[in-house]
């Protein structure tokens, strides 16, 4: 029930190409097994056991999906880190994980050691061009390997999300979790040998690890790495690609490239979008400039994919479709747990084979966002239309998304709040041209504080990832509340709707 012993033997052909990137690096099958063999022979050597942590805070290359085969492989559990993460945060999710290796890039080496040596992790090395201490050792080890047996319920991977109380949480991926998913996009979007995946998402997260390369390895077909995203280079190599997964800031952005025409596409045959809400008109004015509907799909870290428009039939803008196959979805009221009839909005609850094992080490956390059924809360807000298509109307969680990745922004007021001369603040997600939520900072000082907006800025640089920070800082003299005193963000949205208008 490895995963990857699904992987191996989707291989169509040890020659055909597995990944190439845009730098001239050609990976075929053979070379992949060969180099995964060889890295999962580095792991063991470095203590790395069955169910062990391999943790990984790299920039995307071929080798660092290598890493992921690797730890699959050795029966480990691979905990991709997003690049963007300081040392502080560092901190917390490898004391948290207790990896056995911990890998980083060559250049944080200094920086990080300390931390690994304290939570008792090996520290590895692997650069933006694929080179570091662990390919180096690679390269003089064996490329043969047993794959590690493993149960479906084994963890495959642990992917922390943001907590909305601050700390963030270790979402526990099974190797059924991952496969029975993969197994339903394969078959859901048609994906086969002969597909050429446009692949310019991140890889430390669900969307570009799981939803993009795991379906693509379970139907043989090959991938183009792009390290991030590039308008002018994706519309390079949109002929020679067949379909390609993106955010929707992707999309925003291949409509204001002046190339983008029916013909640019004619080479594709799909498109897709999630981990934020696709705005309908970018739906319509894509489809009207390439002819392409573009698919919009659901899902999260916790549960995998869990709807998505179809392949054949209508998808509808605006929406994000029917379950998948396999996947029971239900709208619920969201404190009570009751049914709600068809067409009312409520909780979007799942339940699959899809959705996770729960927390790392959070027993209390994991039970609380389960029903007592098996239902998972996913704290998302929807309805169920009367053709059983999906919308997505609102979040329960107070989360912004900001160019695809999730803010929530208790953690930045935390942060905000520990400032000299701070009184309080409100961190909020406005509309925004090109991130689809900016994020934004609504602050109350003590009188006389002489904070400005470059000042608080650059105090949340040192402690907060590049995407977390807020774009604006807007000094107010009170928050609006309501009558039971909660912040009404809503207001502070609808009085800064305009901030990042172009
Ligand atoms: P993540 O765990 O980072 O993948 O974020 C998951 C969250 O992203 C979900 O709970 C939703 O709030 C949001 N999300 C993902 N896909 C969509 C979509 N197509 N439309 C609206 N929100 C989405």
């Amino acid at each position: 029930m490895n995963l990857f012993s699904l992987i191996r033997a989707a291989i169509p052909s040890p020659v055909k190409t597995f990944i190439e990137t845009n730098a001239g690096t050609i990976l075929t099958y053979a070379d992949m097994l060969a180099r995964s063999g060889q890295l999962a022979n580095v792991l063991v050597a470095r203590g790395v056991k069955p169910g062990d942590r391999v943790a990984a805070q790299v920039e995307k290359t071929p080798e660092s999906l290598l890493l992921y085969l690797a730890t699959l492989r050795a029966g480990a559990v691979f905990l991709p880190l997003n690049t963007a993460y300081t040392p502080t945060e560092l901190n917390y999710f490898i004391g948290d994980a207790q990896p056995t290796v911990f890998v980083c890039d060559p250049s944080r080496r200094d920086a990080l050691s300390a931390i690994a040596a304290k939570h008792g992790a090996g520290i590895e090395t692997l650069d933006a061009n694929g080179q570091g201490s662990l390919t180096d050792a690679a390269t003089k080890a064996s490329s043969d390997f047993a794959d590690v047996a493993r149960t479906s319920d084994d963890l495959a991977a642990i992917l922390y999300t943001s907590g909305t109380t601050g700390r963030s949480k270790g979402a526990m991926l099974t190797h059924k979790n991952l496969s029975s998913n993969a197994k339903v996009l394969v078959e859901y979007w048609r994906f086969t040998k002969d597909d050429v995946l446009l692949h310019a998402l991140p890889v430390y997260h669900t969307h570009g690890l799981f939803v993009a390369s795991n379906t693509v390895m379970l139907s043989g077909g090959a991938m183009i790495f792009l390290q991030k995203f590039d308008a002018d280079e994706v519309m390079k190599l949109l002929p020679s690609a067949t379909a390609m997964m993106g955010v929707p800031t992707f999309y925003t952005r291949l409509l204001k490239h002046s190339g983008l025409t029916k013909a640019a596409c004619a080479h594709m045959r799909l498109f897709t979008s999630g981990s934020a809400p696709l705005l309908a008109e970018t739906h319509v004015e894509f489809s009207e400039k390439t002819g392409h509907a573009i698919l919009e799909r659901y899902g999260m870290t916790e549960t995998n994919m869990n709807t998505s428009n179809p392949y054949d039939g209508d998808r509808i803008a605006g929406t994000v479709g029917f379950p998948l196959p396999g996947v029971e979805l239900r709208i619920a009221d969201a404190d009570t747990g009751t049914v709600l009839p068809q067409g009312e909005v409520g909780g979007i609850e799942v339940r699959g084979p899809n959705v996770f094992a729960g927390y790392w080490r959070m027993p209390d956390k994991t039970k609380a966002e389960f029903r007592a059924d098996g239902f998972f809360i996913t704290g998302d807000v929807g309805r169920v239309d009367p053709r059983g298509y999906v919308h997505i109307v609102g979040r329960a969680k107070d989360l912004i998304i900001t160019g695809g990745f999730n803010v929530y922004p208790k953690e930045i007021e935390a942060e905000i709040d520990a400032m000299p001369g701070v009184i309080e603040s409100a961190v909020i997600g406005c509309p925004h041209p090109d991130f689809g939520e900016g994020v934004t900072a609504v602050v109350v000082c003590k009188p006389g504080a002489s904070l400005n907006e470059k000042g608080v800025i650059g105090e949340l640089e040192t402690r907060l990832a590049k995407f977390k920070l807020p774009k604006r800082v807007i000094f107010v003299e009170d928050l609006p509340r309501n009558t039971m005193g909660k912040v009404q963000k809503n207001v502070l949205r609808e009085q800064n709707a305009k901030l990042y208008a172009s």
